[in-house]
């Protein structure tokens, strides 16, 4: 049964035609389960109705035609209830309606079940059958397990559907996401890198075949001529028979059936890609369905040989490509790496299918002041190249090829920020301090981006994190402590007399070095930061070393330790900061009035365990930093990195905020400078609600704190006071959130709202 569910599955996302694929799909079904009917009805939302699209069993005159209201009939019930709905005899059902242009009349059993994608009901699938009899339980199950795994196919056709539509009725229509970075991008999209993997590749058709059929010849040809380099390589370090595959490989490669199929798929106007997918994936299927093991594992070999064609089909097509002189870049999945790469080539902003607001991508790109959207649901990304998008990073929406109405619309919001912006930098320069005298530190996070030479305009008190990843990065091994020394003195010497904040290398979770590969299964509850770096005594005595070699001199070094989850930890790492520290000295310092400052050492405070320490911490080290991205994900188990689960991922949890609130109080009552280095201190919402709880040092993007600044001076404390005796009352985040949007348009800074420069 596995193997037929998963061949009507994939069949049905190969298909190019939906009303073909779903023909197919319902006779699958019909014959998989031995019933007499089966049917697909697909929901129109905005009509709030079912449309039969496709039956094998009920009167094709029907198809597209009969509409089933979201509250009518059976078909609306299973929808409603959202759960698969089984009846012997469904005439007799007080929800049973009569559409006699769908001729069911002999039908009476009957079972339903949702096609359910994100919460959202695509539509419903049903098998039917003359005698009257409940279906069994393997039935059930089969078609549950089935519409569960059609829904992602559906979900992304019907995104497809919705950019065709874009473009032969020339109206904008939009793709959702989650908003990565704010503000507004209008330009064409210039999609790159997508990796190459063939069950991404959405099938498509060409007018120039004749195009397609050389770039799929030279790709062909290049995979031939990797093939035998790999081989002559390996052997010279391999003698076995392994080298085999290659042969193989290459026979396929040849072979005129192989070529020949592709070919043939191309003359019927199918793009190189497409032609390739189809022909790859029915060689996988046959593989698959074979008894003997052998075999039905050389379906991984077919795979990986089409994806290393596609890979070169890919190139080919890219190779000529030129970057236009501005452009909004769209990739499967942008990382942070990428987007320094693109930042200075005309970079508009960014699409990136996976990942989420609280990525280090998203922080980036806020970092650099460029609208992102995240987690865009739509897997045919190469249809959107070239094509001409406003990207809208406050909205979360990518509206494809808009219509001038819309795009004048944007132009205006645009302006307003730009205006609402200006305001907010006439007062960069004056203190942060509230009407009512209560004065608030703003630092700056950097270290993400290159441009740092910007930040010390900015009115920042100094920075409360230098993020240490990136220059660890873009290498290919891990840099030398005379490298690292120069740098951190740039970055020291750029704010002399002001504090700077260090943090030790915090890598793991969805930064990776590409000379250190860390696989794991949960990467973010893995071998992360302060772990890796303790584990690697050589890599974090190096660091520590060179930023108290350039701290020589300036005296504005403090050193933090991410991710700490326990004290022996902090003793660990203070054990060999103090080592570092007395062979510098002894190694640096003949003239005893000479003398190496030692740093303040800090913890962030991000591994949820470590709030009921607090106490015993306060003993250990100079001052908290709370990373309020890590400590929501881990207090409320949510991947930042996770599209899936971004609308759980939420700072005005109650939960998140009466931590916030505990670490206040706590550092406080034993006296430990604390600060915020979150991306909760550069929203004026929660700007507001920190200071409240007592948070005198915030850290932000360099973007940020004019703005936030802006916010702090118009307010009052004593009334954030009382506002926040109102939020911690609060069970459900939405409220917080009601309440507080109100609030600030209270407060007289509903500009920040209506204008979302959030
Ligand atoms: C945090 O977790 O809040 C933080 C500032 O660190 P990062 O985002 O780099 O993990
Ligand atoms: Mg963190």
């Amino acid at each position: 049964m596995l193997t037929i569910l998963r061949r009507i599955v994939l069949e049905f996302s190969q298909a190019s035609e939906l009303d073909q694929a779903l023909l197919r799909l319902v006779s699958q079904v019909k014959n998989a389960l031995s019933t007499q009917c089966c049917s697909v009805y697909l929901a129109d939302h905005e009509k709030q109705h079912f449309i039969l699209m496709a039956s094998n069993g009920l009167a094709e005159n029907a198809f597209g035609r009969t509409c089933i209201g979201f509250t009518e009939g059976l078909v609306g019930l299973v929808g409603q209830r959202e759960e698969p709905i089984n009846i012997a005899n469904a005439q007799q059902h007080p929800d049973f309606i009569h559409a006699p242009e769908v001729e069911e009349e002999h039908f009476k059993a009957f079972l339903g079940t949702p096609i359910i994608h994100q919460r959202k009901v695509l539509g419903i699938l049903t098998v039917q059958q003359e005698q009257a009899r409940f279906f069994n339980e393997n039935e059930e199950a089969f078609l549950v397990t089935l519409s569960a795994q059609l829904a992602t196919a559906l979900a992304s056709v019907e995104a497809q559907g919705m950019i065709e539509l874009s473009y032969s009725q020339n109206m904008a229509k939009n793709l959702a996401g989650i908003g990565g970075s704010p503000g507004v991008a209008i330009g064409k999209m210039i999609v790159v890198h997508p990796k190459a993997d063939l069950s991404k590749i959405a099938l498509n058709k060409v007018s120039d075949n004749h195009q397609q059929l050389i770039i799929f010849n030279d790709a062909a040809s290049r995979t031939f001529a990797e093939f035998s380099q790999m081989s002559e390589k390996l052997k010279a370090i391999i003698s076995d028979n392994s080298l085999d595959i290659f042969d193989v490989y290459k026979q396929l490669l040849q072979s005129d059936n192989f070529k020949a199929e592709v070919i043939a798929k191309i003359k019927l106007a199918w793009n190189a890609q497409s032609a390739l997918k189809l022909v790859v994936d029915s060689y996988v299927m046959q593989f698959e369905s074979l008894e003997d093991e052998y075999l039905r594992e050389r379906a991984y070999d077919i795979k990986d040989l089409g994806n290393r064609l596609l890979n070169n089909i890919q190139n080919l097509a890219e190779e000529d490509q030129q970057l236009p002189e501005k452009f909004i870049l769209v990739a499967e999945d942008v990382s942070a790496a990428m987007l320094a790469e693109y930042q200075h080539l005309g970079l508009l902003g960014i699409v990136s299918i996976t990942g989420s607001n609280n990525s280090h991508t998203a922080i980036l790109a806020k970092a650099l002041n460029i609208p992102a959207i995240m987690g865009v649901d739509y897997l045919a990304i190469r249809q959107l190249h070239k094509k001409q998008a406003i990207l809208d990073g406050y909205g979360c929406q990518l509206y494809v090829t808009p219509a001038d109405a819309l795009i004048n619309e944007y132009r205006h919001i645009v302006a307003a920020e730009n205006k609402l912006y200006a305001q907010v930098k006439e007062e960069e320069h004056l203190p942060a301090s509230t009407q009512d005298g209560h004065h608030v530190s703003l630092l700056i996070n950097a270290g993400l981006s290159a441009g740092f030479e910007y930040s010390q305009n900015v009115g920042a008190d100094g920075v409360g994190l230098y993020r240490t990843e990136i220059p660890f990065m873009n290498r290919s091994c891990f840099p030398s402590e005379s490298e690292q020394t120069e740098l951190y003195q740039q970055v020291l010497a750029s704010f002399p007399d002001k504090p700077v904040t260090m943090r030790t290398l915090d890598v793991g979770g969805d930064k990776s070095l590409p000379y250190f590969p860390i696989i794991e299964a949960n990467p973010f509850l893995g071998w992360r930061g302060i772990r890796i770096t303790l584990d690697h005594p050589e890599i974090f005595l190096v660091q520590v070393r060179a930023m108290m070699k350039a701290n020589y001199g300036l005296g504005n070094l403090a050193i933090m330790l991410p991710m700490i989850s326990s004290i022996t930890e902090v003793d660990e790492a203070n054990r060999l900061i103090n080592q570092a520290y007395y062979e510098l000295t002894s190694e640096l310092f003949c003239n005893e009035n000479d003398v190496l400052e030692r740093p303040q050492v800090g913890v962030m405070i991000e591994v949820p365990g470590i709030i009921f320490q607090l106490e015993d911490l306060a003993d250990k080290v100079d001052f908290f930093s709370v990373g309020s991205n890590d400590l929501t994900q881990y207090l409320l188990a949510v991947d930042r990195n996770n599209s899936r689960v971004a609308s759980l991922y939420d700072f005005y949890h109650p939960a998140v905020l009466r931590a916030l609130h505990y670490i206040a109080e706590k550092s406080q009552h034993r006296d430990v400078p604390l600060s915020i280095c979150g991306e909760l201190a550069n929203e004026p919402t929660g700007v507001l609600l920190l200071i409240a709880m007592g948070y005198k040092n915030l850290s932000m993007s360099a973007h940020s704190l004019a703005k936030v600044k802006w916010v702090i001076r118009h307010v009052d404390y004593q009334q954030l006071k009382q506002i926040l005796v109102r939020v911690l009352s609060f069970t459900n985040t939405s409220d917080v959130h009601s309440y507080m949007h109100e609030q600030l348009v209270k407060l007289g800074l509903g500009d920040f709202v209506h204008a979302r420069l959030q």
